[in-house]
Formats: structure tokens, C-alpha cells, sequence
């Protein structure tokens, strides 16, 4: 249910809440004559003719793959992202399959001693095979939460409902509020004890708040959702009395939660402090010295990222029956493992947070929800058998080459700056050449043989699971830190960076074009899919505004000399305009301030893309490629990466949500800042993707 964001996390298409598509897309305004691209150009069958791209480039580039590929109605979306995502299915459920029939050959015999491959093999066996055992799931019922239900029936006092709190962390439970063992932002070679503002069921706290209609629906139907699972839960009565109050309380939570913007300052949500101080201060109920040494963490200070919020936090439970907090936890628990209970409870999840929230009208097919279970549970274990079949050598050269040309070109980029002094250019440079790549998978694999898979039952391997990554995370704590780590497996349509390593991460399955082979990709749509969108993407974040508060060695420390930072800001302020105005949704509209660092990095993207691919044989040739320019197959390179539709409530959750921009605008925004796009395509005064140059963004 959580997703691994967070104001560490800069992470580029997350495919659960970061891709947005349109809604009105693909209107129908006056055909332009654009030279039509030949038949047997891949580009070719996105295309629609018929729009003409100074309207919406967006609409022009991909009108006529979404028209035809609509949204499945097991889906709250449908991209490309879904069609690389489709081909990975079926190849990881091969690699399943193949795992239980060789499990019952080998797997009969003492599996402490197996080596590492035939342990891994016995883990995914095991695990496909209780996934996807849908009857022994819904007979199970209730009976794996069983323990942990009985624990919070017993409560009788705030302390116990502190006590299980705490028992159900390990768990992956997020109840009340966050934890997380990560790099120290301002010493990034020690780890740290984080603790941020959580505890909501709803997507974000905006959700709490906001006065949109279909806002308003949604917190309607979740107050209802919740009477119905407490009822699952076999809650004796009063139920919808119940989710009431646990609504009430959420609310609470939320309304002490830093807004989406105000969590993207990382001075500001880095308060450092010793766990006593954190107890006397701000929460007299959480003893957090002896509650962090139960789980054998015995940290000097916390990084507490919002410390009003556990003020509040803490006045909340004081002020909170007991049995009104013993129901919010009753749901958080199920509500983190519904979707590997019975049927009933299952299904009362699916309504809420795939319905309601998604606009999904049907489940997904039961092993591509295996699938994404599998991956959340042991991601690397799938990854380290992937990427033998399916990245070839060849593909792991070609992108780590273009991370290069894409690196030396920003290096040219950032001399040039007419706006940044020498002093800051020097530092700048040096954090560029020092930032790590990692391409394709890691150099070394995670150690899994503590991780316990076996048959005993679906709910039972998850949250064996979550225990593993607890530990896993705690162990972190007060050892060298690992900077070798992947925080995304291979098989991961999606990238990275991250500013304590100073790194870019970019996993094999994110250059994918679906339909063709790598070899038969131009370079003209390898910059724009791969160089602009993913890798200038992820380089340009280590200089957004989040970003270039990190420094060469991925400390927060301000290395900007201050008429530097005054222009960037100012510069920036044009961007946060740009996007405020955009409504993709009547009544909402993008937020400019917490989508800054990805629209930053989009349009940083696109630049370094370009001026890389000009030094390409294929652009000094100039020929014309199924009827488009170098440049133009360029720019239709860099929107087939944001080929996707979404319906309306999952655009509402991407608005309200989430730091990226929906896809649409992930075109039209970058692209109306670049004056090659105006001239590869015509775009004229008058046309709605125009913007006079004065207006221009210009950072990079
Ligand atoms: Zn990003």
C-alpha cells in the first residue's frame, strides 16, 4: 500500500502514481500538414495526423496508440509502461512456473543446505505456488492476523496501544506514523534513525481537506469502506459509528501532516534530535529511547523530519478513546495484508483503493497480482535470474555510453551559464563528474537466505517478507554504509536518483520500446526516450531544487554562493507559474510548487537529451526518417515516453499525490520552453502550446 517515496526518493515513473495521461485527449482540432511518417517507420502507428502538434504535441505524438488501446478495465491506466510491465509478466511468470516443477524435484531435500540458486528457486516456487492457491487463501480467512488481532483486542490503555503500535512496525504497519533507517542527509556515511509524519489510509492529507467534489465523494466512500472491513473483521456492531471516529482521528493526523510542497524542503524536515529530547519536547506518551531499543536501536539523535506533527500526534492519543484507536489499528493491519486474505476482504479493498480511488472497474488477474506481491516481497531474488535472460551485454554498454555523452554534455551546458558565478560552476562540475551510474543491475545481489518463504500460507510468506526488510533495514544501523545498494530491482520500469549517494540508478527494463528490438531503435528516439526522459531526467535532479542542496559527497550543505541560489530560485519561479496554471482536472489544477523538481528535471532532460544527440552521426546527416527530421524523430522519441491514459480518479490521485506531473503535461510543459521544438514543428503565436520567449523557462 505505501509507496517507497518520500523526500529522499526522487524517483521518475512510478508506475503506481506518478504516470498521467489525459482526459481530454485526443479531441479532434484541424489536421496540419505534417509530412505523414511511411509505414514502416515503429512511430508511425502512435501518431495522429490530424492534430497539429503547436496544439498538443502530446495529443499529436500519441493519439493514435491510446485511441487504439484503451484502458482495460482491470486497469486504472494503460502506456507504455503497461506494455513493457505486460511483456516482463509473462517472462517472470515463466521463471515462476519453471521454479515449482523444478521445486518438486530437487526441494524434497534438507533446504538449509541448498546453495544460493536452488535456494532462490525454492522461495519463488513456494511463493507462486501459495499465491496463487485462491482457495486455501479464502479458507485461511482471517486465521494469519489471527495473533496480532487478539494482541489489539486485549488493549486497555493508551501504553498498550503504543505497545502494538511498535509490535506491528516490524510488520510493515504503518500505523501513526514513519521509520526508516537511511542515509544521515548531512553526513552521508552514517545511517540514521528517520522518523516523518504517516499514519493516513488516504492517499495524501490533501485528501482530508480539499473541497473538489470528487474529493469530497472519496472521503465519503472511505468512512464507508472502513465500517465495512471492521465489519469483515467481525467487529461485533456499531461499525459505521466506529469508522467514523477512525476518520476523526485520521483527520487529526492529517491536519498536523506537512502539505505535498512543504515536504520537498530538506533543511526544513531535518530536525535532528536525542530520542529524550524528542519524548519531553513533543511526545510524552512515547518513551522513544526504550521503544527504538526494543527493535535493538540505540541511536544518540533522530532526524524527526516534521516534529509538530508528533506534538499533535501525541495529543492525539491522549485525547482518543482507546477502543476508537484500537479500530483504527484493527484497520490498518487488514487493510496491509487484504489483498492476501480471503475473498471477502480481498474484494472490500479492491472497492476502495482500486475503485474508488482508481476508477479500476475490475480486479487485475490473479498472477499478475502474485507477480506484484512477489516483487514487493523479494524483487532482487526474480532480478538475479531476469537479467541473465533478458539484458544482453550489448544493451548494458550502449546506455551506460549514453550516460557519458549525456554527462559531458550538461558539463558544456553548465560552463556556458550566463546566470552562475565560477565559484559555483567549479562545484557544480565536480559533483556532475563524481555522481555514480548504475545501469541495468547490481555489480552484487542482495543476500536473501534469512528471508523464510514457505507453505504455509500467502499472508504468512508476506509477512515473513516485511519482517525481512525490517531487520534488514534495522541492521543497517551503526555499520559503513552500503553505497553498492539498488532501491529497485532490474525488472523496475522506472529510475532514480539519489541525492546521498549522488547517484543515478537506472534499471534494465526502463529502456525498453515495446515492439522492437533495442538494435532497431534510431538514435533520434534513443536520446529522447532513454537520454531526455530517463537519463538527463535523473542527472538534472542532482541540480533541481531539491537537489543542489546536496553536495559532491551527498551532503545537505549549501555549496551555492547566495546571488547563485537568488537566480536559480527566480528562475525556477517561472517553472512553478507555468505549471500552476494547468488543470488538468475542472477545479484542480497542478501544483507548481510540489512538482517543481520533476518538471525541473523533465525540461532539464530534454535539453541535454538534444544537445547530445546533436553530436550523433544521425543528426549530422540530417536525413529524413519515415517522413520526420532528426530533430523531429527527437522530440516524438522523448512524448512516446509519456505515452499513457489514465482514468479520471486515478488523475485526481496523481494531482493530489504526487510530485510528478501527469504524462500529458510531462510533454507540454518541458517541450513549450525549448525553442528547437518550436521550429521542428512550426509552432506559431496564437497556438496553444505557445509561449512568447520572454516567458520561457531558462535554467540550463
Ligand atoms: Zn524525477
Amino acid at each position: 500500500m505505501a509507496l517507497p517515496a518520500g523526500p529522499r526518493s526522487l524517483v521518475r515513473r512510478l508506475m503506481a502514481a506518478s504516470l498521467a495521461g489525459s482526459m481530454a485527449a485526443c479531441s479532434t482540432p484541424p489536421p496540419a500538414p505534417v509530412t505523414p511518417a511511411r509505414k514502416d517507420d515503429f512511430l508511425k502507428s502512435n501518431i495522429d495526423v490530424s492534430i497539429n502538434p503547436g496544439d498538443d504535441f502530446f495529443e499529436y505524438a500519441n493519439c493514435a496508440w491510446l485511441k487504439a488501446h484503451p484502458i482495460p478495465d482491470s486497469e486504472p491506466a494503460w502506456g507504455i509502461g503497461n506494455v513493457v510491465q505486460d511483456e516482463l509478466y509473462k517472462n517472470l511468470r515463466a521463471i515462476n512456473e519453471d521454479a515449482v516443477t523444478r521445486g518438486t524435484e530437487v526441494f524434497s531435500t534438507d533446504r538449509a543446505s541448498l546453495g544460493t540458486e536452488v535456494a532462490d528457486q525454492q522461495k519463488i516456487g513456494d511463493f507462486w505456488s501459495e499465491a496463487m492457491d485462491e482457495a486455501k487463501v479464502d479458507r485461511n480467512g482471517l486465521t494469519p492476523l489471527q495473533a496480532e488481532l487478539d494482541r489489539i483486542d486485549a488493549i486497555t490503555t493508551v501504553q498498550g496501544i503504543i505497545d502494538a503500535a511498535f509490535a506491528l512496525r516490524p510488520l510493515g504497519v504503518g500505523a501513526f506514523f514513519d521509520v526508516d533507517i537511511a542515509q544521515d542527509e548531512k553526513k552521508s556515511d552514517e545511517m540514521a534513525v528517520h522518523l516523518t509524519q504517516g499514519g493516513l489510509g488516504l492517499p495524501d492529507r490533501d485528501y482530508y481537506f480539499n473541497a473538489e467534489a470528487g474529493v469530497a465523494k472519496t472521503r465519503a466512500e472511505y468512512v464507508a469502506h472502513i465500517a465495512r472491513m471492521l465489519t469483515l473483521i467481525r467487529r461485533a456492531d456499531g461499525a459505521d459509528k466506529a469508522a467514523t471516529a477512525v476518520m476523526t482521528f485520521e483527520t487529526t493526523l492529517a491536519a498536523a501532516s506537512r502539505k505535498l510542497e512543504d515536504l520537498r524542503d530538506p533543511e526544513k524536515n531535518y530536525n535532528k534530535m536525542a530520542p529524550a529530547a524528542l519524548t519531553s519536547g513533543h511526545t510524552p506518551s512515547i518513551a522513544w529511547q526504550a521503544r527504538l531499543a526494543s527493535f535493538d536501536l540505540k541511536p544518540a539523535a533522530l532526524i524527526v523530519g516534521q516534529p509538530e506533527f508528533f506534538t499533535a500526534l501525541d495529543k492525539a492519543l491522549r485525547t482518543t478513546p482507546v477502543p476508537v484507536l484500537q479500530d483504527y489499528l484493527r484497520y490498518h493491519l487488514v487493510s496491509t495484508y487484504a489483498s492476501f486474505l480471503s475473498k471477502a476482504i480481498d474484494d472490500e479493498n479492491f472497492s476502495f483503493y482500486r475503485g474508488v480511488l482508481l476508477g479500476q472497474k475490475e480486479q487485475r488477474p490473479r498472477w499478475k497480482r502474485a507477480l506484484d506481491a512477489e516483487e514487493a516481497a523479494m524483487g532482487m531474488v526474480l532480478g538475479r535470474i531476469f537479467v541473465k535472460a533478458y539484458f544482453p551485454e550489448a544493451a548494458k554498454k550502449r546506455y551506460s555510453d549514453l550516460v557519458e555523452a549525456i554527462r559531458s554534455t550538461y558539463a558544456e551546458r553548465i560552463a556556458r551559464l550566463d546566470w552562475m558565478s565560477d565559484a559555483t560552476k567549479a562545484r557544480a562540475q565536480a559533483k556532475l563528474a563524481a555522481m555514480t551510474k548504475k545501469v541495468g543491475y547490481p555489480d552484487t545481489w542482495k543476500d536473501y537466505s534469512a528471508l523464510v518463504i514457505g507453505r504455509d500460507s500467502y499472508c504468512r510468506n508476506m509477512m515473513n517478507a516485511a519482517r525481512w526488510k525490517f531487520d534488514d533495514a534495522r541492521a543497517k544501523f551503526g555499520k559503513p554504509v552500503d553505497r553498492s545498494e539498488w532501491d529497485m530491482s532490474p525488472q523496475t520500469y522506472n529510475a532514480y536518483y539519489n541525492p546521498s549517494n549522488n547517484e543515478i540508478v537506472l534499471p534494465a527494463a526502463i529502456f525498453t520500446i515495446p515492439g522492437v528490438t533495442d538494435a532497431e531503435v534510431d538514435d533520434a528516439v534513443v536520446y529522447g526516450y532513454a537520454g531526455a526522459s530517463t537519463i538527463g531526467h535523473e542527472m538534472t535532479h542532482g541540480f533541481d531544487d531539491e537537489g543542489r542542496q546536496f553536495d559532491v559527497h551527498g551532503n545537505l550543505t549549501d555549496w551555492w554562493t547566495k546571488a547563485d541560489a537568488a537566480s536559480f530560485q527566480k528562475r525556477a519561479n517561472v517553472m512553478v507559474g507555468q505549471f500552476d496554471a494547468y488543470e488538468p482536472l475542472p477545479a484542480l489544477h497542478i501544483n507548481g510548487k510540489a512538482s517543481l523538481g520533476e518538471n525541473i528535471a523533465d525540461y532539464g532532460g530534454v535539453l541535454l537529451g538534444l544537445e547530445a544527440f546533436k553530436k550523433t552521426e544521425q543528426y549530422k546527416k540530417g536525413e529524413s526518417v519515415g517522413g520526420f527530421t532528426p530533430v523531429q524523430r527527437y522530440f516524438l522519441g522523448y512524448a512516446l515516453g509519456w505515452q499513457f491514459h489514465q482514468r479520471e480518479a486515478r488523475l485526481r490521485q496523481s494531482l493530489l499525490s504526487d510530485v510528478h506531473s501527469p504524462a500529458k503535461w510531462r510533454v507540454l510543459g518541458p517541450l513549450a520552453n525549448v525553442p528547437e521544438f518550436y521550429e521542428a514543428f512550426g509552432v506559431k503565436p496564437g497556438q496553444p502550446m505557445y509561449r512568447t520567449p520572454e516567458t520561457h523557462v531558462r535554467i540550463w
